[in-house]
């Protein structure tokens, strides 16, 4: 039987909790100072959808972001994309129509989920309900709020992401 295999580029600006998230999905542990030390691009994850087999790699970005030199072996062949913002940084939000191009741009269209990350913070929340939803309406995106810290939603993220490749 054939397994599918996805590779999944999590992208976004540096300290939205995308490290912390692949960390969260593939090895169940959250710490307050994640670090890239684990030595290779990707971690992964086996889940089954609808009886099928399906191998998510998650790739990170090293912190390359913060430099604006991802390169394009990051986004070589990627299936899928997570667009990752956070409750408590505004830049981080106006930065989602940039990160969508440049995904564009290497990938052409693939299914993109818009995640906003930390809500457990939502008492520092800089972001409105409502132009979160416009954002990712205009960008053709369905848009999911997630706590990498308290785990909600992410593995809801990945699965409607591995649904929707298989879907389409
Ligand atoms: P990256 O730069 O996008 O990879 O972000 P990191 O994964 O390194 O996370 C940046 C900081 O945000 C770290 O201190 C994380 O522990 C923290 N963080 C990540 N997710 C959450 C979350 O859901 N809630 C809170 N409160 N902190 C988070
Ligand atoms: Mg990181």
């Amino acid at each position: 039987e054939l397994e599918v295999a996805l590779k999944v580029v999590i992208v976004g600006d540096g300290g939205v909790g995308k490290s912390s998230m692949i960390q969260r999905y593939c090895r169940g542990t959250f710490t307050r100072d994640y670090k890239k030390t684990i030595g290779v691009d990707f971690l992964e994850r086996q889940i089954e959808i609808d009886g099928e087999e399906v191998r998510l790699m998650l790739w990170d970005t090293a912190g390359q972001e913060e430099f604006d030199a991802i390169t394009k072996a990051y986004y070589r062949g990627a299936h899928a994309c997570v667009l990752a913002f956070s409750t408590t940084d505004r830049d981080s939000f106006l930065a989602l129509h940039s990160w969508k191009l440049k995904v564009e741009n290497e990938c052409g269209e693939i299914p993109t989920i818009i995640v906003q990350n930390k809500i457990d913070l939502m008492d520092q929340c800089v972001v409105g309900p409502d132009e979160a939803e416009l954002v990712a309406r205009a960008l053709g995106c369905r848009l999911m709020r997630a706590s990498v810290k308290e785990d909600v939603n992410v593995g809801a993220v990945f699965r409607a992401l591995a649904a929707r490749c298989l879907s389409d």
